[in-house]
């Protein structure tokens, strides 16, 4: 019999760090790494080329459906899954448990069966820790300052060259945080055993040494 997967769940707000962890661990651990906040992106990016609404239900669900029949490492890399509009977009869609239905067997098989012969995975989102995958041994919620968070974003825009000033983004990243906290399906939460991480004041390299620890305190690694 071969062992478990090993799972690692990581959650958090926008712009906090999660992915960054997300991307490190599954490359020092060799774990395959799932991005769900670009499932719920490239929903987003299927109702507005359709020209239609985010906030509208059945539009999402049909987009959600669509993804999920022709789903392939290359969607989750359309960089148009990236533009500012877009985490708006999601985190719309994302509001309808109808569509969070849809999306998540992805995510389970993607847990259960890491692709490439890989012995586990690494989930970054929202509800990983929560719903996804409640079972996961190690789970971590990364979270910052609002201010924080909203300056990183703010940088990573003006470096691609965008307008946006930055009271503009803390206001959109305002609404987006009450948008996925209050929701009243998988909303914004750590898991009651999610060892939290606060990055404001931390270096990325801190913050990959902080997680190594505790995986290895809380596994066989
Ligand atoms: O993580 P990212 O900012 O790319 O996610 C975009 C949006 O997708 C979030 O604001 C959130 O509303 C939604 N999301 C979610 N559950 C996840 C991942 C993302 O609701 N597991």
């Amino acid at each position: 019999m071969t062992d478990a997967p090993l799972i690692i769940a990581i959650d958090g707000p926008a712009a906090a760090g999660k992915g960054t962890l997300a991307r490190e661990l599954a490359d020092r651990l060799d774990l395959a790494f799932l991005d769900t906040g670009a499932l719920y992106r490239a929903v987003g990016v299927l109702v507005l080329d359709a020209g239609q609404d985010p906030a509208d239900e059945q539009a999402a669900i049909k987009a959600a459906e669509t993804l999920k029949s022709k789903i392939s490492p290359e969607t989750l890399k359309n960089p148009a899954l990236r533009d500012h509009k877009t985490g708006a977009a999601a985190s719309k869609v994302a509001q309808y448990d109808s569509v969070r239905r849809i999306l998540r067997d992805l995510q389970t098989d993607f847990a259960i069966n890491p692709p490439d012969g890989k012995g586990g995975a690494v989930l970054d989102g929202r509800d990983i820790g929560t719903v996804i995958c409640p079972n996961a041994p190690v789970k971590f919620y990364v979270t910052a300052s609002i201010e924080a968070r909203a300056d990183r974003r703010f940088k990573e825009l003006q470096n691609k060259g965008g307008a946006a000033t930055y009271e503009a983004v803390l206001e959109e990243m305002r609404i987006r945080d009450a948008r996925d906290s209050e929701r009243s399906v998988s909303p914004l939460r750590p898991a009651d055993d999610a060892y939290v991480i606060d990055t404001s004041d931390l270096s990325a390299d801190q913050v990959l040494n902080m997680a190594l620890a505790k995986i290895k305190a809380r596994t066989s690694l």
